[in-house]
């Protein structure tokens, strides 16, 4: 007989409620502090920034949060999202071990960030907040909130890292498509902007840069509100929906997962993922592995420090507990544009820190031999992000292999990659470089940390 392959579920089965992770954690992150006066800071001082919808999830220390309808009707468009046996990959790797991947591809941008996006638009229209402003690495978050401020109505002015808007014109036309506008980053428009550009006219951009100009845009308009596609508590809340879907996918397989990985750039697909099991990993698993697989060439958790921080190069944002390589880091432009980011959600960094979640690190040209063989077994190209998680799930593979035991192994499959074609365009013409371990330039970000 053959074996079972998809294992989907109905509109029904959605989950009406957000998993909040921060009841289960012994030590929660600690509060985040003021950029100016190092103090701890309270919900009003986000209020220039976020609509007190959106600050009060941040800050929740309820166990679950319910899912308003109206985001619920949007989350019908492409949710519930399949699980899948990659039984063709299990074969061409010839390992025991039983792979399945969860894949946020469907959505109707290609990746797990409209579970976010939708709610922050949604949060932001109840305060009548009608112009939203947001920084983008690949494009995958800026076509991800463009979407949903077109659906409720909204503004949507997007900063694109400049490597990635040069690299993936494809993700900006599908933005302009759904009526917002992009420039590139570091722009002329910001006075962050103009900094970097006046010391390194020809920045390749980063996501900490993005970030500065889309925060000083909402901040000098009442009307506005910045939205981040990643790292904040409330961005994690609203990705739990994936683990959530995952939990009863699995109890329909009849499957226990051994190892679940996700890919890392702020954190927050692979703690949607994985972070409604940590009460299972604490009550009777505590061999449930948990991995978190990020570029050799952005570490922040497996070379970080786990120490107060920036979110942005230029220091505007709150500082944050976080695992990071320090704010003034500017990593090379990898393929993975998600993953530049110099630190880590602080959850996932707690989480870390309390030993529930581990890490690996790996070359762009390893991945990307990864995301092929993927390609060529299951047939879907995945996001460069993504094949960072393919990668952790084929290493884990043959380690079964080598042990001789079966184990099931789950990644998330964050996204697919038919945005990305230049990417692989590189890679199979040979032209993907690996950069080796930037040393001496985290060392520098690193002596620049904050000292709190
Ligand atoms: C943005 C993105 C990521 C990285 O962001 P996280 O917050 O770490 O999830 C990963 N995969 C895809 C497809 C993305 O678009």
């Amino acid at each position: 007989m053959s074996e079972r392959r998809r294992f989907l579920l109905t509109e029904d089965q959605i989950p009406t409620t957000w998993f909040n992770v921060k009841p289960h954690l012994d030590v929660p992150p600690p509060a985040p502090l003021h950029p100016g006066t190092g103090q701890p800071i309270g919900p009003d001082d986000l209020a220039p920034l976020f609509p007190m919808g959106l600050i009060l999830q941040e800050v929740t220390q309820e166990p679950t949060v319910d899912i308003p309808g109206d985001v619920l009707d949007v989350y019908k468009i492409w949710r519930p999202t399949p699980l899948v046996r990659a039984i063709n990959l299990e074969k061409a790797l010839d390992t025991p071990a039983r792979i399945y991947y969860k894949y946020e591809g469907t959505s109707p941008v290609g990746s797990h960030k409209p579970n976010t996006a939708v709610p922050q638009a949604y949060y932001n229209k109840l305060e009548g907040r009608l112009r939203l402003t947001t920084e983008t690495g690949a494009g995958q978050w800026g076509s991800s909130l463009a979407m949903a401020c077109a659906h409720f109505g909204q503004t949507c002015d997007v900063w694109m890292v400049k490597v990635s808007y040069h690299q993936k014109p494809g993700r900006r036309v599908l933005m302009n498509s759904f009526g917002a506008s992009v420039r590139p980053s570091p722009s002329d428009e910001t006075e962050a902007g103009r900094k970097v550009l006046a010391m390194d006219p020809d920045s390749p951009g980063s996501l900490g840069i993005a970030i500065s100009e889309a925060v000083e845009a909402a901040a000098k308009d009442p009307g506005a509100s910045y939205s981040l596609g990643s790292v904040l508590d409330h961005v994690i809340l609203h990705q739990t929906v994936v683990g959530q879907e995952l939990e009863q996918q699995l109890a329909m397989a009849g499957v226990e997962p051994d190892i679940l990985i996700g890919c890392v750039g702020g954190g927050s697909n692979f703690a949607g993922f994985a972070f409604p099991f940590i009460p299972l990993k604490k009550k009777s698993r505590p061999d449930l592995r948990l991995v978190a697989v990020e570029p050799a060439a952005c570490p922040s958790i497996t070379k970080g420090a786990y120490a107060y921080d920036f979110g942005d190069l230029v220091g505007l944002t709150p500082l944050l507990k976080m695992h990071t390589l320090g704010s003034q880091y500017v990593p090379p432009p990898v393929h993975a544009g998600g993953l530049r980011y110099h630190a880590m959600a602080p959850l996932v960094s707690a989480a870390v820190a309390e030993g529930l979640v581990e890490a690996q690190a790996y070359h762009q040209t390893e991945v990307f031999e990864a995301a092929m063989l993927f390609t060529k077994t299951e047939g879907i190209l995945p996001a460069p992000e993504s094949s960072h998680a393919v990668k952790g799930a084929v290493v884990e593979a043959l380690r079964a292999k080598e042990e001789g035991r079966s184990k099931t192994i789950i990644f998330n499959l964050s996204g697919h990659g038919y945005f990305d074609t230049s990417s692989y365009e590189a890679y199979l013409s040979g032209k993907l470089e690996d950069y080796a371990y930037p040393e001496a330039e985290i060392a520098a970000a690193m002596a620049q940390l904050p000292q709190v």
